[in-house]
């Protein structure tokens, strides 16, 4: 194992400890994924609670999701993971969760509607929502936009974030879910208002700069 590799596995740790501690990945539900400069993906076992992750504990696989390094055996969503990073050269680490603000949206059938928060636009974009799927159904669903969105709504399951690193994904999720909840919070006081057209723009530029850097 490289150094990287080393550094890499310690930092998904960390990550997947803190989307459990956030209820973003409650019991053994969720996954997350990185890929190496190798090109190889790590991925999380199946069965296993993201709490309880250790370095050795994540998956090797290939592009195509075959094992190649690991005790446990890949999520049963490795082929979706191995599926967005063939399609998006840009992406490196992948989450899917059930956080329950944007699964109780999910399982609804609510959008986001129009960008109604400054962070949640910048760090999360558009979310594209997804018909219900089976895992091996998922990546054919996502074949259409996944080269426009980097959060998806999973119907009836829950969500999906994609970043230049696990970090960004996690950041991405995290403001995903708190979007969420202050859009279910906002229903009390009649509803969020969007954001103005010109506040829109200027977040989209600011969006563009964050995912260059
Ligand atoms: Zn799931």
């Amino acid at each position: 194992m490289s150094i990287d590799e080393k550094t890499i596995r310690e930092q998904m740790v960390v990550i997947c400890r803190r989307l459990y501690d956030k209820d973003i990945v409650p019991a053994n539900g969720g996954n997350a994924s990185v890929r190496l400069d190798s090109g190889e993906v790590l991925v999380s076992p199946t069965g296993q609670a993201l709490a309880d992750a250790k370095p050795d504990w994540f998956v090797k696989v290939d592009l195509q999701g075959n094992k190649l390094a690991g005790e446990l055996e890949p999520s049963c969503e490795t082929p979706t993971h191995t599926f967005i990073y063939r399609k998006r050269p840009d992406v490196r680490g992948i989450i899917h969760g059930h956080p329950p603000f944007a699964t109780g949206m999910a399982l609804a059938g609510e959008r986001f509607g129009p960008p109604s928060h400054p962070e949640a636009f910048v760090y999360v974009g558009e979310v594209a929502w997804i018909d219900y799927a089976t895992p091996a159904e998922l990546a054919e669903r996502l074949a259409e936009c996944v080269h426009k969105h980097d959060a998806f709504l999973l119907g009836n399951h829950g969500a999906l974030t994609l970043g230049a690193s696990l970090k960004q994904a996690h950041f991405c999720m995290e403001s995903l879910e708190m979007h969420a909840r202050a859009l279910t919070l906002a229903r009390i006081w009649g509803g969020a208002k969007p954001l103005p057209q010109q506040a829109i723009e200027q977040l989209k530029h600011l969006r563009r700069k964050l995912k260059n850097r």
